[in-house]
């Protein structure tokens, strides 16, 4: 018998929603090529068309902004590839925005970070002053995410921009874990370039967005045919598009469930601050994702914990499991401030709107077998 598993690992990937399995069940069936003239290719056109305008709903955006990627990594390296001559982005970045950034400035560009506080948060005064002094003649971009995978802590995305744009520069968001999560507006954030990811919204794996706001002149993503209004070439993944259009949707309908998941996670928090009080809760001060949990357990070493939760059926990660198997400290915390062994202690817990207390239940009674308990109760018994 298979034994019962929870998976609370849902900012590394969340699972397939109904939705989403369903229209892609459907799309499966249509045979044709969405650029055909005939009627097979335009049944998969329609289905493209209509993903378009689904994502385009999520992210307050026009469907003809929205450009079907292969995920996020691809936009983000993309956006960040440009002919940019400065870059100014955070420490808190995903890797697939700070890899490109150090590419470009290895090739001559100029990459600067802006500050960030030991509360996670981009520091908005002193960003805007490094914003402000930006030349206003040479291309430059700004890149703020709207919040981070490890920990969930919300950016204020709508500040950064407005002080880019006085300063003439694009603004980029990675708006991979906050889609779906967050209510989300292109235009109320004031921002250029967006990055969404449909295996983070219930979406399958393998497909994402780049919204590019009206007006803006981006190369285009790949080059050969004239698809995606010659923005990305390549036959569209009609299957992983019409996944990631009903996971949208769904994700936009059920932004209202954010305060049951906030609860569930609050009663995580609690019940593991009795049980271990010497945890931190990164974050637990500023605003932050309803579903994402990053605590900090002092004196152990959050990969064994996760191999160790991993036997007891739990699956969770250490800091960021974006990469295969990568494991190590987390760049997150590191540009925190957190020294290096709080760095390497960091354990992400991350739910959606199915998981449930039974789930719950799974992992708390795991770490009580693999962490023990401190309560006090038990020091007295
Ligand atoms: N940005 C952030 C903030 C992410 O969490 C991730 C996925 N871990 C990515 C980008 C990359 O997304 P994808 O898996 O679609 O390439």
């Amino acid at each position: 018998m298979r034994s019962r598993r929870a998976y609370l690992d849902w900012n590394a990937s969340a699972p397939l929603c109904d939705a989403a399995r369903a229209a892609m069940l459907s799309a499966i069936e249509v045979t044709g090529n969405p650029s055909s003239v005939h009627a097979d290719g335009r049944r998969a056109r329609a289905i493209v068309e209509r993903a378009r305008e689904q994502v385009a709903a999520l992210a307050g955006a026009r469907p003809s902004e929205v450009v079907f990627t292969s995920g996020a990594t691809e936009a983000n390296d993309r956006v960040l590839a440009g002919p940019w001559r400065t870059i100014l982005t955070s420490g808190i970045e995903h890797v697939s925005v700070l890899a490109p950034a150090r590419a470009r400035a290895a090739e001559g560009a100029k990459l600067d970070m802006m500050p960030v506080g030991a509360d996670g948060v981009v520091r908005v005064q002193a960003a805007a002053e490094v914003i402000a002094a930006l030349d206003r003649v040479a291309p430059a971009l700004v890149s703020v995410q709207l919040a981070n995978n490890e920990t969930g802590i919300v950016q204020p995305v709508a500040t950064v921009a407005a002080a880019a744009r006085e300063a003439g520069a694009r603004v980029h968001c990675d708006a991979t874990q906050g889609a779906g999560r967050l209510p989300l507006d292109i235009r109320e954030l004031g921002v250029d370039l967006m990055v969404l990811s449909a295996h983070k919204l219930g979406g399958p794996t393998g497909v994402g967005a780049l919204i590019v706001r009206d007006g803006v002149e981006i190369a285009p993503l790949a080059r050969g045919g004239g698809q995606e209004l010659r923005r990305r070439a390549g036959t569209e993944n009609v299957l992983g598009i019409a996944g990631f259009g009903a996971a949208a949707e769904a994700a936009r309908r059920e932004l209202a469930q954010a305060a049951r998941v906030a609860e569930l996670r609050d009663g995580l928090e609690a019940e593991l601050k009795a049980l271990t009080p010497q945890i931190e809760v990164v974050g637990e001060a500023v605003p932050r994702l309803a579903n994402t949990s990053c605590v900090v357990v002092p004196g152990q070493l959050a990969e064994t914990l996760v191999i160790r939760l991993d036997l007891a059926g739990v699956a969770v990660s250490a800091g960021s499991a974006c990469s295969s198997g990568k494991v190590g400290r987390s760049h997150v915390l590191d540009a925190m401030g957190y020294d290096a062994d709080k760095a390497r202690s960091a354990v992400r817990i991350s739910i959606g709107t199915t998981t449930s207390g039974a789930d719950i239940e799974q992992f708390l009674a795991a770490w009580r077998d693999i962490v023990g308990t401190s309560r006090r109760d038990r020091a007295v018994a």
